[in-house]
Parts: C-alpha cells; structure tokens; sequence
C-alpha cells in the first residue's frame, strides 16, 4: 500500500544552471487541487515524456513540475460524485505532465473530468502498457474507419512501426483484420513487427525519399506517427479515396508536398489530437482497446521499469532508440 503523507516523485526543476530533474520525497500539501486524488500504480514513457524529461522541447513551462504525461492507479479521495476511493481509473492528456503535476509520482491530484474508468477486463499495468500512444494509435484506426477503411487486399501502413504508437498501431490494425505493412529505420526490429502482426516490412527511406507528386497507389490506409518527408511520401502513395491519420513528429514537423493527390486521388488527412479528445470518445477507444488489443502482444512489446530508470530512457526515447512500450512502475 502506498504511503499517502509521504510519497515518492521525479521532479523538473530550473536553476541557473538549467534543467534539474530529481528524485524528492513530497507530501500531500505539495500537490496541486483536484477534486481527486489518486494512489499512481503505475505511469509510462511517451515521445512527449522524453522531451519533457531531457528539456528538449518546451512541454514544460512552469517548475516545480512533475511530469508524466500518463497514469493508472485507484482513487483514494474523491470530491466527485463520478468517482469513489477504490475506483480503478486512467489519464491521459488534458497537459497533465505538462502544466499540471503528472504521473511521475506515486500520489496526483488531478480533475475528475480527466480521469476515465479502467475498462473492465484491463489491468492498471496493461492502461499504461498502452498509454498515450495506444490510446492515439486507436483514435488513428476509428478516425480511418470512420471515414471508410475496411479490410481488403490493399495493405494499412504504419510509419515509426516499432515505437510505442507504431507498435500498438500494427497489433491493433493485424488483429481487426487489416494487412498491415510496417515502416521502420531499425532492421533489427523486422522479427519484433512480424511478431505483432506485420505481413510486409518497409524501409524508412522508401517512404520518405519518393519524390514525384503522385506514385504508383499502395496504401488503403495510413498511421503515420513521423511526419516530415515521410508524410510527404505517403501522400503521394496512397489509393484512391484514402486517408492518412496523422499523429506524430517523430522524424520532423515540416513536410512539402502537393495538392495532387488531394485533388486527383481524394486522399484525406486525418489530424489526430489525443490530449483534448472529448470524454466519449475517449471512453469509446479505451473499450476498444480493451477489445481489440491482444494482451499477450502488448505484454511483449513492453518493459517494465522503476522511476528511476526515467531520465536515461527519456534520452532513448527522443533518439528513436527505444522499440515498443515503457511502463514506469510506481512501487518498484
Ligand atoms: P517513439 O519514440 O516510441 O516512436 C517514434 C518512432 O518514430 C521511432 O521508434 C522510430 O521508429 C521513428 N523515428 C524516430 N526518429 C525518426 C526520424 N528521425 N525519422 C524517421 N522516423 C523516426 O514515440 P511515440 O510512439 O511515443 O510517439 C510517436 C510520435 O507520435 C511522436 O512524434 C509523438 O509526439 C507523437 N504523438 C502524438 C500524439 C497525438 O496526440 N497526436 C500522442 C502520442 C504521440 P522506427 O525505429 O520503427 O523507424
């Protein structure tokens, strides 16, 4: 049981000397207001985590701050009739981790509004195996379906395939059914994207270096989570009245391109924002995660791991160097 006085968390600083990231005891008069508290089982490492953590991107403005953009645990206190102390519940988004202390602690106090019930059947550890970027990648596939993917011979491509969003992405889109090609910059990960469910692995290059406007038509769906060039090169090769859910940066935020496949092939794109996705919609993606993102390929594409391992991992993350995902485990 977690000491609810006193509790451990990793917390952002700024000094003269710059960035202070540091492990601190803190006690409950340290938190921010929330109308409830909850006992962090469990927190996760995001590509938003990384740069927060490393001070690379300014996701951080305000210090003290304790990041994590993600967590799971059970309520202790509640001033909200939605929630009661014992609940299981997630968050995600809402800039927790970033202009509200996050889950890199063992107790947060935080908006009810924010938080969701833990999906019956789903563990607090596998919420955070999925995280943000699960949870992105199922807002991906709805907003593709939505706007009429269906399984058929063509194959779904997601780029970044072996980060966290890429991962969850490919085992979801194997498992409803979709061929799914996985671009990846890592040979060495061909065997971990076959083994969630990829028929056919891409090179990185050969999305982003096609350079005409229009290629020959490949995809009949698109998760791309890397932006840049290799946005660019996905428009140019996707069929006929197809979209592209865009979702991430990892490989750059500016991207060149035309306006013919928009106008000669109706591709859409798709813009996915999982920070401040209204509740039903987010309570509908966690159900469907719960349904349609097999536990034993989520618990191989994860790695459990103490706060403490934070810091060094959040250097990986933001170099593409870490596959699948990262669960912090709050009591390790
Ligand atoms: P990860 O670091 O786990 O995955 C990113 C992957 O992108 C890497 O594993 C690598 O895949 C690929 N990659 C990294 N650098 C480059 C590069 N320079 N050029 C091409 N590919 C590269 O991060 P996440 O999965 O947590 O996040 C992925 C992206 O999605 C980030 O940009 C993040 O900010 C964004 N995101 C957006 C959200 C939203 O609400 N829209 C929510 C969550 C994440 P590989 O090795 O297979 O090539």
């Amino acid at each position: 049981m977690v000491q609810t006085e006193t509790f451990k968390a990793l917390v952002l600083d700024q000094d003269d000397a710059g960035l202070q990231v540091a492990m601190k005891q803190l006690t409950r008069s340290d938190l921010p207001d929330g109308d409830v508290l909850v006992a962090v089982e469990y927190s996760d490492l995001n590509y938003k985590d990384g740069l927060a953590v490393t001070g690379t991107g300014k996701i951080v403005r305000n210090f003290p701050m304790v990041p994590g953009i993600d967590f799971s645990g059970t309520v202790v206190e509640s001033r909200s009739p939605d929630y009661q102390p014992g609940d299981k519940v997630i968050l995600t988004g809402w800039f927790v981790g970033e202009r509200h202390w996050g889950g890199y602690a063992q107790m947060a106090c935080v908006k009810s509004d924010w938080l969701v019930h833990l999906p019956d059947g789903m563990t607090t550890q596998e919420a955070m195996a999925i995280g943000t970027a699960g949870f992105t990648s199922m807002l991906a596939v709805m907003a593709l379906e939505d706007h009429g993917l269906k399984p058929d011979s063509r194959e779904v491509i997601v780029t970044g395939a072996a980060g966290g969003l890429g991962s969850v992405a490919v085992a979801v889109l194997a498992h409803i059914g979709y061929n799914v090609a996985a671009s990846t910059g890592r040979s060495e990960t061909h065997d971990y994207l076959r083994a969630l469910g990829a028929k056919t692995i891409v090179g990185r290059e050969e999305i982003s270096s096609a350079k005409r406007a229009l290629e020959s038509e490949r995809w009949s769906g698109a998760v791309d989570s890397v932006g840049g060039d290799t946005l660019a090169g996905l428009l140019s090769m996707m069929a006929y009245h197809t979209s592209i859910a865009v979702c991430g940066n990892a490989g750059g935020v500016k991207f060149a391109s035309t306006v013919m496949p928009f106008l000669l092939r109706g591709v859409n794109l798709l813009g996915i924002d999982s920070v401040s996705c209204p509740q039903p919609r987010r309570r509908e993606a966690w159900n469907r995660l719960a349904r349609d993102m097999p536990r034993e390929l989520l618990a191989r594409m994860t790695q459990v791991v103490s706060l403490e391992a934070v810091p060094d991992l959040s250097q990986q993350i933001i170099k593409g160097q870490i596959q699948g995902r990262v669960v912090i485990d709050l009591n390790a």
